[in-house]
C-alpha cells in the first residue's frame, strides 16, 4: 500500500449500539498515542492493579471538577501493536443506557490529544497499519449491518477473507502473465518465443471468473439489502390478508436506516433468508382527491422503485378491466407477477383466464394453498434464489472494480486480435491489476480509503 501519512491524534467514540434504557454495558474506544493517559486522567483505579496490556482494571470514571463518580467502569488496555488497529487501544466498559456513556465519552474528549473517531475510523487506522485487509474491514462492516441469517453468512465469508484470497489468486496469475509480456517487450530475443494464444486464454479464463464474481454480488446484494415487492391489487382481492398470511413468517430486523420511508404500509419479512420489504400499495386508483393523489403519487414512486410487483386478482371474479388497468400502471421496467387469490373459492380455468390473462401463481390468502410456489416466484424473479450455493459476494465496490478489470481483460482479447505488439498487450493487463489490486487495498490512495470507511458507522 502507498504511504500515507495520518495525524497521530487519539480517536475516540461509543463501540456498541446506544438506546435509552438497553444494553447491560456499553463501550467506549480510544485508539492512538494518548489513549492510556486519557483513561488514566478520567478514571481511579483502586488498590494494587497494575496498567498492564491485555488485563483487565477496574475502577470508577469520575467528573472533572466535583470528582463525583460518573460510572463504575472496567477498563481494558491493549497496547500496540497488539490491538484491532495497531495502536494503543483502551476500552472503557461502562453501564449501558444513553447518560452515563455521554458522560464518559464527554470526559474522554476533553483531555489532550483527543477527538471524535470519524465513521470507520478504527477500521481505517486497523487497515493502514496493516492489522486489517481492506476486504475484510468492509465485510465486517456488512455483518454488523446483516438483517438476515444469510447475509451475516455471507459476511462472514469476507471476514474469513474469502475475498481477499480470491482476487489475490486472480491478480497473481495475471502478475504472472504481465512479467512474461514485460520481459518479452524488453528482451525479445534472447527468450523463447511466447505463445500468445496460451497468454490469452489465460487472461480470458480469469475474466470469466471476475464475471461470475460480479454476477454473485449482485445476487448478494439481494441478500443484503433485500428486495422490494409491491403489492397491488383492486379493493377486496385480498391484499391485506396475503400480507398478514406473509408477515406471520420470519420478520426481518427492521432498522431505521437513513433514506428508507415508512410512509407507506411497509412490513418487513425473510423469505428463505431474504429480507424482504413488502409494500403495501392499496391507494393506487383514479381519484381527483387531492390528498388522495399525493398518496397514489407516493404509490407510483414506490412501484417504479420495488424489484417486483404482485398484481393481485380475485379468481373467483376473474380478471376485470379494472385489473388490466392497474397493470398498465405498473412500470415497464419493473418485473410483475399476476397473483390469483381465492382459489379455495373453486372457480374454473376459463373464468380465471379471461382477457387472456391466466394467473402466474394461484394462491389462497385464506388457507395457504400455493403460498410457497409464491415464495419460490418471488426469489426467482428477483434472480436470489437461496440455493445455498452463493459462497462468495463482492460488494457494490468490489463488484465494480472487478468489473473493470474484466472489461480491460476483454480489451486485451481485443488487441491481440488486432494483432498489435506485446507493449499493447500490458495496458490492458496492468489496467486490471490496478483495479483489483484496488478490491484488497493494495494499491489505494487516500482519498479512496477516505470514501469507503466513511460508510461505516461511527466507532467501527
Ligand atoms: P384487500 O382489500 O385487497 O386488502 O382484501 P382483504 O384482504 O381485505 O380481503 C377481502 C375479503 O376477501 C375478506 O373478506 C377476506 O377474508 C377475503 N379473502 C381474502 N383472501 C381470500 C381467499 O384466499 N379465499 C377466500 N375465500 N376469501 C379470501
Amino acid at each position: 500500500m502507498q504511504e500515507i501519512n495520518r495525524d497521530a491524534q487519539t480517536i475516540a467514540a461509543v463501540a456498541t449500539a446506544v438506546a435509552p434504557g438497553q444494553g447491560g454495558i456499553a463501550v467506549i474506544r480510544l485508539s492512538g498515542p494518548q489513549a492510556q493517559a486519557a483513561v488514566q486522567s478520567v478514571t481511579r483505579i483502586p488498590g494494587q492493579q497494575s496498567w498492564e496490556s491485555h488485563h483487565v482494571l477496574y475502577g470508577h470514571v469520575l467528573a472533572a471538577e466535583s470528582g463525583e463518580r460518573i460510572d463504575e467502569v472496567l477498563v481494558l488496555l491493549m497496547l500496540a501493536p497488539r490491538s484491532f488497529t495497531g495502536e494503543d487501544v483502551v476500552e472503557i466498559h461502562c453501564h449501558g443506557g444513553v447518560i452515563a456513556v455521554q458522560r464518559v465519552l464527554a470526559r474522554v474528549l476533553d483531555q489532550p490529544g483527543v477527538r471524535r473517531a470519524l465513521p470507520g475510523e478504527f477500521s481505517q487506522r486497523a487497515v493502514l497499519n496493516g492489522r486489517l485487509d481492506l476486504t475484510r474491514a468492509e465485510a465486517i462492516s456488512d455483518l454488523v449491518a446483516a438483517r438476515s441469517q444469510r447475509a451475516a453468512e455471507l459476511a462472514m465469508a469476507g471476514v474469513d477473507g474469502g475475498i481477499q484470497k480470491r482476487i489475490t489468486a486472480l491478480r497473481d496469475r495475471l502478475l504472472d502473465q504481465l512479467s512474461e509480456l514485460e520481459a518479452r517487450v524488453d528482451f525479445e530475443e534472447d527468450l523463447p518465443a511466447l505463445d500468445g494464444a496460451a497468454l490469452l486464454e489465460e487472461l480470458q479464463m480469469v475474466r470469466c471468473q471476475l464475471q461470475q464474481l460480479v454476477k454473485d454480488g449482485q445476487v448478494g446484494a439481494a441478500l443484503r439489502q433485500g428486495l422490494r415487492v409491491a403489492l397491488v391489487g383492486r379493493p377486496n382481492v385480498g391484499k391485506s390478508s396475503l400480507l398478514n398470511r406473509l408477515s406471520r413468517r420470519e420478520r426481518a430486523i427492521v432498522t431505521d436506516l437513513p433514506g428508507t420511508t415508512r410512509d407507506l404500509l411497509e412490513s418487513e419479512i425473510v423469505l428463505a433468508g431474504v429480507p424482504i420489504t413488502l409494500l403495501d400499495t392499496a391507494g393506487i386508483r383514479a381519484t381527483s382527491d387531492a390528498v388522495e393523489q399525493l398518496g397514489i403519487a407516493r404509490s407510483h414512486d414506490a412501484l417504479a422503485s420495488a424489484d417486483l410487483v404482485l398484481l393481485l386478482f380475485d379468481l373467483s371474479v376473474g380478471w376485470t378491466p379494472d385489473d388490466e388497468a392497474l397493470r398498465q400502471r405498473i412500470p415497464a421496467a419493473v418485473p410483475h407477477l399476476l397473483v390469483g387469490n381465492k382459489v379455495d373459492l373453486a372457480v374454473s380455468d376459463a373464468r380465471a383466464g379471461t382477457s387472456g390473462s391466466a394467473a402466474d401463481i394461484r394462491l389462497s390468502a385464506s388457507t395457504g394453498a400455493g403460498e410457497a410456489e409464491l415464495v419460490q416466484a418471488v426469489l426467482e424473479r428477483c434472480g436470489a434464489l437461496a440455493d445455498g450455493s452463493l459462497l462468495l459476494s463482492l460488494n457494490q465496490r468490489q463488484g465494480d472494480l472487478a468489473q473493470q478489470a474484466a472489461d480491460a481483460l476483454a480489451r486485451s482479447a481485443q488487441v491481440a486480435a488486432d494483432g498489435l505488439p506485446w507493449d499493447f498487450w500490458t495496458i490492458d493487463l496492468r489496467q486490471a491489476i490496478h483495479s483489483l489490486g484496488e478490491i484488497t487495498g493494495e494499491e489505494l490512495t487516500e482519498s479512496v480509503l477516505d470514501r469507503i470507511f466513511s460508510r461505516f458507522c461511527i466507532g467501527k
